[in-house]
């Protein structure tokens, strides 16, 4: 699981003090890129460049416009053609708001997303935008606006964009209320979002653990070579420890369940010890577990037969 180097996370840091950031795409077949920038934030995951036939696909732009930019200069550095394709993956700010200098292009590319990723960016964007300016400064937001996308994109529905064939899965409630995977089958190569973390703690907050489960499940029939996710790697690198740690947290918790230990203990009964190297494993397991804990056991109470 590669990831960007990322020296620079501390959003107290001068803006002045920091070192330039320079757009990297890195290739993964013949014209795909994935497009990070060095010295960000270590949770920025990487966008997805895919240069077709007449036109140039962008899955989850960024944080910001400048971030926005800098990737534009990166594809303008390989390809001439236009930017026609934005997809948002799913309703995190920190995928989305370089949406804003992509609307800056001429012509203007579509925005597209699934109808839940679209509502939800309708109606919390306001509040992301806010809160990634207290993460990340007023500096580095400067410029960003909100740039909302058309509800176009469907389960099952294929995006074909410039030559390549995208197969869309839309799973709902996994990592946010929406996930967009893109698979292009040709190239044997999946695109993933938020889903596939690596060996990095997931985080539950803004999601469903059994959801995710179902999610990473139906994506790991899909016979890829290449998963672009939090990082870029094999299934095995990426969707497996995902799968392993999720598998996990509901395998202790259910036990946890069975056992009478109440929500106050829950941490006890699901140390996760096997996951205790994994970055940010303090705080987001202790997280995770009341978040899931509260999902099963609600589960639980109604009486559900076990999965
Ligand atoms: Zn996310």
């Amino acid at each position: 699981m590669s990831r960007v180097p990322s020296p620079v996370s501390s959003p107290a840091l001068s803006p002045v003090l920091s070192p330039p950031l320079s757009p990297l795409l890195s290739p993964l077949a013949p014209g795909v890129y994935t497009g990070a920038v060095d010295g960000a934030d270590p949770s920025f995951s990487p966008s997805l460049v895919a240069i077709g036939r007449d036109g140039v696909l962008v899955v989850d732009p960024g944080p910001n416009l400048r971030h926005g930019r800098r990737l534009i200069a990166a594809i303008r550095r390989r390809t001439a053609l236009p930017v026609r394709w934005v997809v948002n993956s799913h309703p995190h700010p920190r995928q989305v708001l370089a949406n804003a200098a992509f609307a800056e292009l001429r012509p203007r590319p579509a925005f597209l997303a699934s109808p839940a990723t679209a509502e939800r960016m309708r109606s919390r964007c306001d509040a992301c935008l806010r809160q990634l300016v207290a993460e990340l400064g007023s500096a580095a937001m400067a410029g960003t606006t909100i740039v909302l996308p058309r509800p176009a994109l469907r389960e099952g529905a294929p995006l074909d964009a410039g030559g390549v064939r995208w197969q869309v899965r839309v799973l709902a409630n996994a990592h946010s209320a929406s996930d967009t995977a893109l698979y292009a089958p040709a190239l044997r190569l999946l695109f993933a979002g938020g889903l596939a973390m690596g060996e990095r703690v997931p985080d539950l907050r803004d999601g469903s653990l059994t959801g995710w489960q179902a999610a990473l499940r139906a994506l790991s029939v899909l016979p890829a070579d290449t998963v672009v996710g939090d990082g870029v790697g094999t299934p095995r690198q990426c969707i497996v420890p995902t799968l392993a740690y999720l598998d996990s947290l509901e395998r202790g918790i259910r036990q946890g369940l069975a056992a009478g230990v109440d929500a106050a203990n829950a941490l006890r009964a699901v140390p996760g010890e096997a996951f205790r190297h994994w970055q940010g494993f303090v705080p987001r397991h202790a997280l995770n577990v009341q978040r899931a804990w509260l999902e099963l056991e609600d589960e639980w109470m109604r009486g559900a037969p076990a999965r």
